[in-house]
């Protein structure tokens, strides 16, 4: 055997082919150790036998032509056909069958090379399976494949990739030409993950957007790479995935999640109509949006625009009142949501004349969708509208994202209109309790107006003389009731005052020996008429010099109240007036504490939690017996309260009472007020020196030009009356008058008015100005500064007695003010 021949038979031996021989008689020549094994004869068995001992019968007359062709010389090559094994099993093989010639190039018989191919087959038909089954399931999870060739950059796609991308499945696109088709900034993104993935060998997942033609689509891809040996990328191959319908639900959510609070805190009507309108139209993607409210006008017609997007108020106007149009009147009765491709299309919609079911100057609008927005109560508020030029722009999605903002917007509605009821009602309050303040403000002006007659005339007739002590009875009667009125006057202002919220308190330097002195100078008369004794203590003797700042008028006021009360609820004993000071942890703050202790009636145990409240009197029979109207302590209460400060009550009936008073005060750091000119009280007034002082009296009202040009007689001026504002200019000009008393309220020009134009024609001349005093009626906040600010330099609230005025005036002439 040559090296050939050896090298052959090795071949043969070791071969995983059944190699076989055969004549041309169909004999088997020769059968190696594969064919044993392939077809389960061994060489003993085969040798010599048929071929079509290994042929299926129904394949025999393969032989035949196979057999035809060798004897032509011709090769059967990869010829797929089936054999049969000796235990029956049929075997897919692959044969190839080639002539063997002898040495005179006779063909003898042939050699036959045949491969078990069965395995192969069904793993080919497991592919073919896999495949079909693999599209299957991509095509029901609306994905598709692709494919990405890095030398080429061309990107294959199945049809299923091509709809999703909207390429036709023919067209050649690359890589680079598809990024093209995404949003930017997404593309940006996806690029950044696919490059990462590909450097670490591993799967990318992205989402991103394709805004390719109108609608924004969402597809979700994933990739692989695919390297050479050397491990560079030579391609992709991966699917994508529309999830467009997902990502819209989960945008929902979350913009509805996200809107919900902010429409919830919405409570302004507008702003949440505006709102509302606002969000829904840019989250729908339409381009106008409209919420239309439900309201009747007060003619009764139908619907008022409420709010717009993207659309100007002009552009809404020529829609009219939409309310009868086919298209329109189905939301408003709140039937359902209305979600139309096409409108100018719609059969139901599109066929009512000549604008589509439109009005007449409707917006360019093709797809339109409607939500009903529907309260908790059932009923219909109103509608949201959105349109868009272009058809088929709104989707389920939209019109679902669309009805969750307006069961928001319906429910934010509801509360937004119970929180506009909750606003008037207490706007309604507010405005009646103004108003009643007003009217006791207007009320106690009016009253006080003639009050001053009275008082006033009543202290000039008890200075008449002669007089029968019955008459000087009648009179020091009348100045009693008039007082009492006057205070009743005074506490009811105060409670307007306190009701309104319009109680201002002064901050001022004021000394409270003085204060306490001037309070006992005036309860004096009382108390001794009622055999009591008023004790004055002051524990420390730096208060005596010290000022405080605060606000003295309404401090005295709650001392006078406080010992009033005492002398009034007091029929034997004595009154004790305790003023103390602590200091706080501020150096420049001081703990004022004043009380006012009495040895009168008591007030009982049960009462006493409620004798600070308005109209509150320890039991009924107290009016009858005292008077007094209930109101004295709510308000002393209420000021002291308003300082900063609080006040208490101990009390044992029969024993007495203590109020006391604590109230934290700045110490002032300024120079006390020079003390009115004593002299001039006990000697007259100064006069200037031409030897007369000259008064020019501004004033209206005929009674009090009485009373007050008697006081200014009585004191020892003389006067001049101005019965009007202007008047009282002109006669300024004139520059003979000392100083000017000036009714602040009157017809025409008023005195503040007229004090304007006096400061202003001195300050044109270069004169001096005159001194003016102001004279109210209201007696309320700020009319002191309003008299200052006009440039006056002091005012006097009506009624006032004589003594008040010539204190004024005297100040004023001495410039101690
Ligand atoms: P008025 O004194 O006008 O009735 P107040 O508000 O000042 O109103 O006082 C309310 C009530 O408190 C009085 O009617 C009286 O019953 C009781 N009261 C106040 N001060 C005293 C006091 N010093 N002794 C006993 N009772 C007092």
């Amino acid at each position: 055997m040559d090296h050939i021949s050896s090298y052959l038979a090795a071949i043969v031996q070791s071969s995983d082919d059944a190699i076989i021989s055969k004549n041309l008689n169909a004999r088997i020549t020769s059968w190696n150790p594969a064919a044993e094994r392939i077809f389960g004869y061994s060489a003993a068995e085969a040798l010599g036998q048929d071929i079509r001992l290994i042929i299926p019968p129904d394949r025999h007359s393969e032989e035949d032509s196979i057999i035809s062709r060798i004897k032509k010389g011709e090769k059967v090559e990869h010829f797929q056909t089936v054999r049969r094994r000796k235990d029956g099993k049929l075997i897919d093989i692959s044969i190839t069958v080639s002539p063997i010639f002898d040495e005179k190039g006779e063909i003898i018989g042939a050699s036959k090379i045949a491969r078990d191919v069965t395995e192969q087959i069904s793993k080919d038909e497991t592919l073919a399976d896999t495949k079909t089954r693999l599209e299957l399931a991509l095509t029901a999870a609306g994905m598709g494949d692709w494919s990405w060739d890095a030398e080429t950059d061309l990107v294959t796609f199945n049809p299923a990739a091509a709809k999703i991308f909207q390429i036709h499945p023919r067209i050649e696109i690359t890589w680079t030409e598809l990024q093209t088709l995404l949003v930017p900034e997404d593309a940006a993104r996806a690029a950044v993950e696919v490059e990462k993935a590909l450097k670490k060998r591993t799967h990318y997942s992205v989402q991103y957007r394709m805004a390719k033609e109108g609608r924004t689509r969402w597809i979700s891809a994933k990739g692989l790479g695919q390297y050479d040996e050397a491990g560079a990328p030579i391609g992709m191959v991966g699917v994508v995935q529309d999830v467009t319908a997902r990502k819209e639900q989960e945008l929902i959510l979350q913009a509805l999640s996200k809107l919900a609070p902010a429409i919830a805190a919405t409570l302004d009507f507008q702003t949440l109509l505006q709102l509302v309108t606002d969000e829904a139209t840019r989250l729908t993607g339409a381009a106008f949006g409209a919420f239309f409210y439900n309201a009747i006008t007060e003619d009764g017609k139908a619907y008022v625009l409420y709010a717009l997007s993207g659309a100007s108020r002009t552009a809404f106007e020529n829609l009219g009142m939409p309310r009868a149009t086919a298209i329109f009147a189905p939301t408003f009765r709140g039937e359902r949501t209305i979600l139309l491709d096409d409108v100018t299309k719609d059969p139901q919609y599109g066929q009512s004349g000549p604008h589509f079911g439109m009005p007449k100057g409707h917006l360019p609008v093709r797809s339109y969708l409607a939500v009903p927005v529907i309260s908790r109560s059932g009923e219909v508020i109103g509608g949201l509208f959105f349109g868009h030029p272009k058809p088929g722009m709104f989707t389920k999605t939209d019109a679902t994202l669309a009805e969750g903002i307006a069961a928001q917007a319906a429910i934010s509605i509801d509360n937004a209109r119970l929180y506009e009821e909750v606003v008037k009602g207490k706007e309604a309050a507010e405005a009646a309790s103004r108003a009643k303040s007003e009217f006791l403000a207007t009320m106690s002006h009016e009253i006080r107006t003639p009050m001053n007659a009275v008082v006033g005339l009543g202290s000039i007739l008890a200075m008449t003389e002669p007089l029968t002590s019955k008459q000087r009875e009648y009179i020091s009667t009348l100045q009693t009731s008039a007082d009492t009125l006057l205070s009743l006057i005074n506490d009811l202002l105060d409670i307007a005052k306190i009701e309104a919220r319009t109680v201002e308190l002064e901050e001022l330097p004021f000394s409270v020996s003085e204060m306490i002195q001037e309070i006992i100078s005036m309860m004096n008369v009382r108390v001794q008429e009622k055999g009591l004794r008023l004790i004055s203590s002051l524990e420390t003797s730096s208060l005596q010099k010290k000022l405080l700042l605060g606000d003295p008028t309404r401090l005295k006021q709650v001392i006078t109240n406080l010992c009033s009360n005492a002398v009034k609820f007091t029929e034997r004993g004595c009154i004790t007036i305790h003023v103390s000071s602590r200091p706080t942890d501020n150096p420049l703050t001081e703990t004022l504490e004043i009380c006012v202790q009495d040895t009168g009636i008591g007030i009982a145990r049960d009462k006493i939690d409620n004798i600070f409240e308005k109209f509150m009197q320890a039991d009924s029979s107290i009016n009858r017996k005292y008077g007094g109207s209930g109101l004295g302590l709510s308000i002393s209460k209420t000021l002291i309260e308003a300082m900063g400060g609080h006040i208490t009550v101990k009390s044992e009936l029969g024993v007495g009472s203590t109020f006391c008073i604590q109230l934290p005060l700045k110490i002032a750091l300024v120079s006390p007020q020079k003390e009115p000119d004593k002299a001039f009280l006990e000697d007259g007034p100064k006069r200037p020196s031409d030897g007369g002082t000259r008064i020019l009296l501004v004033e209206d009202h005929e009674p009090n030009i009485l009373v007050a040009g008697t006081f200014l007689e009585n004191i020892g001026f003389s006067y001049d009356v101005a019965r009007s504002g202007a008047q009282a200019v002109e006669m300024v000009k004139k520059g003979i008058y000392d100083l000017v008393l000036m009714d602040v309220q009157m017809p025409g020009m008023n005195g503040l008015e007229a004090a304007s134009l006096i400061r202003a024609n001195e300050k044109r001349e270069s004169k001096l100005p005159v001194p003016i005093i102001g004279v109210t009626a209201h007696a309320m906040a700020g009319d002191r500064e309003r008299c200052i600010g006009a440039g006056m330099d002091d005012y006097i609230a009506k009624p006032f007695k004589g003594i008040e005025l010539q204190d004024k005036i005297v100040r004023l002439l001495n410039g101690s003010f």
